[in-house]
């Protein structure tokens, strides 16, 4: 089983690359962003508690995180692995992480992280905010809200995994494509 925690700041193309991901290893994408927006779409309680946190560019509470990764693991069977994008988010998500994992017999075989520099990663949220219909894609100040929470609390969750020798940085400026190849290239290391 593969089980890759594909990280990065909000906007690094972790999505475009999930998809491709997907399609060339069967992988069970797994992204906490997309749960939550399919709850907001379908109006749930979670997706309500969701939208306060989210359209602020807050995180939302680690609790309510993980309670509904752990439901799509157990309820996902015969999966060959799974992407997890956008989660963990917080040291405590990675703990959360590592102990439902070994308690369903998996393990992350690593940790993906794609760099893009700040001014490029503004640029293309604004471009995505377009078209994406997302609140928090539409406003300048909720974009600068997203950075400055994966600074002070998402980028902690890299150190996690580089002790435990399971980090790898890909450049994640070029062409989809090239940024493909290098990531399959560490896929295929595992
Ligand atoms: P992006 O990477 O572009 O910021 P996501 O779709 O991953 O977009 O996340 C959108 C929002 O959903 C986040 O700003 C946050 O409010 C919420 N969210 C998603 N994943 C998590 C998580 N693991 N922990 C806390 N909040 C999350």
């Amino acid at each position: 089983m593969l089980n890759i925690v594909l990280f990065g700041p909000p906007g690094a193309g972790k999505g475009t690359q999930s998809e491709k991901l997907i399609e060339k290893y069967g992988l069970t994408h797994l992204s906490t962003g997309d749960l939550f927006r399919k709850h907001l779409g379908e109006g749930t309680d979670l997706g309500k508690l969701a939208r306060t946190y989210m359209d602020q560019g807050h995180l939302v509470p680690d609790q309510v995180v993980i309670s509904m990764v752990e439901d799509k693991i157990s309820t996902t069977k015969d999966s060959k692995g799974f992407i997890f994008d956008g989660f963990p988010r917080t040291t405590a998500q990675a703990e959360a992480l590592d102990a439902m994992l070994i308690s369903n017999g998996m393990k992350i075989s690593g940790m993906i992280a794609l760099d893009v520099p700040h001014e490029i990663l503004k640029e293309r949220i604004k471009e995505r905010g377009k078209t994406s219909n997302r609140a928090d894609d539409q406003n300048e100040e909720k974009v600068n809200t997203r950075i400055k929470v994966y600074l002070d609390e998402t980028l902690p969750v890299a150190k996690y995994y580089e002790k435990q020798d399971k980090y790898t940085s890909i450049n994640g400026v070029g062409g989809i494509d090239e940024i493909f190849e290098e990531i399959s290239e560490v896929m295929d290391s595992y």
